[in-house]
């Protein structure tokens, strides 16, 4: 399937009950070639009226990461397991990603990246092991099929909890540490 009919086909999907209450399909951005693919859980208020992932003050946080470490938004791709707005924010319900991970399946085939981060437990339960503790593991590197896959905090997480800003920042320079060292080994 190629980007095209792949986003007409999320922006008109009525597959679980989440299409009701979204004001837009909040399908995805950014390169679509990129080395780096972040993947969040569901949108928030912001991206549900604007359409895009990672706008809000979550979003800003992350961007200000991105920065520290080097890595600009525009070499990345942001999706999230869901769609559309779960109300008033409350964690995804397994149905809901079932009924919307095909979408983010073919994302990852159209991009084809070298690394995949979760950003955030549900992400990462869903992702990586359903058993995924964020408080461990985050940062630890994980091999799924033919991706190299680790979990970060949630920026909202980090919003509410700011002394754990700086093992986010450990760990978004081992991601761009990772990616170096994987474009060094090919070159
Ligand atoms: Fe479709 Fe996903 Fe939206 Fe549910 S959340 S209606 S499966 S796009």
């Amino acid at each position: 399937m190629d980007w095209e009919t792949l986003e007409k086909q999320c922006a008109d999907c009525t597959a679980c009950p989440l299409h009701k209450t979204r004001t837009n399909c909040v399908f995805g951005v950014g390169n679509r070639n990129a080395e780096l693919m972040l993947v969040g859980e569901a949108p928030g208020e912001q991206e549900d009226l604007s359409g895009t992932p990672f706008v809000g003050r979550a979003g800003q946080l992350l961007d200000k990461f991105l920065l520290a470490v080097g890595i600009p938004r525009e070499n990345v791709y942001i999706a999230n397991i869901l769609k559309c707005r779960p109300p008033q924010n409350r964690d995804p319900q397994p149905d809901e990603e079932d009924a919307c991970i095909g979408y983010l399946r073919e994302q990852v085939r159209l991009i084809r990246p070298r690394v995949i981060v979760c950003l955030g437990r549900v992400s990462a339960m869903r992702l990586i092991k359903p058993d995924f503790r964020i408080t461990k593991e985050h940062g630890e590197w994980f091999e799924k099929g033919s991706y190299l896959m680790t979990a970060v905090y949630h920026p909202a997480y980090l919003l509410r909890d700011p002394r754990k800003k700086e093992d986010m920042l450990t760990d978004m320079k081992r991601i761009r540490e990772k990616l170096e060292e994987m474009r060094e080994k090919e070159a």
